[in-house]
């Protein structure tokens, strides 16, 4: 029989391998990606939660929250954030693509 200690260390070294395929799976991502000064980000919508996590790491102040409506009539929220390029001060560093948890910004040709 399987105590619950076992249990949780199992469950413990389980996570902790697939953060690191993630970070790895990530990181491969991350150099093949277009930058510098022919590259600029740009946000899927769709995709974007609104976190704020990108605007954080942006040292360049390229990137802006808006409200767009909800289209949802499930959910008593009048707006949902979402984040956008500016393209004149992105310089193509994609710091935002490793910091959005929802695969979001992708780097494209400026
Ligand atoms: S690529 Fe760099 S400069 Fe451009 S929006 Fe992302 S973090 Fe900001
Ligand atoms: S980090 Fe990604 S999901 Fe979060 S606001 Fe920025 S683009 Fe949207």
């Amino acid at each position: 029989m399987v105590s619950n200690e076992d249990l949780q260390k199992r469950r413990a070294a389980e996570q902790e391998r697939i953060a690191k395929t993630l970070a790895e799976a990530k990181g491969e991502h991350y150099e093949t990606l277009k930058h510098g000064e022919t590259a600029v980000a740009f946000v899927h919508e769709d995709k974007c939660i609104g976190c704020d996590q990108c605007t954080l790491v942006c040292d360049d102040n390229a990137i802006e929250l808006f409200d767009k409506k909800m289209k949802s009539a499930l959910m008593k929220v009048e707006n949902n954030r979402k984040a956008r390029i500016l393209r004149d001060p992105c310089t193509g560093c994609r710091l935002c693509v490793l910091a959005c948890p929802t695969d979001a910004i992708d780097m494209i040709n400026r």
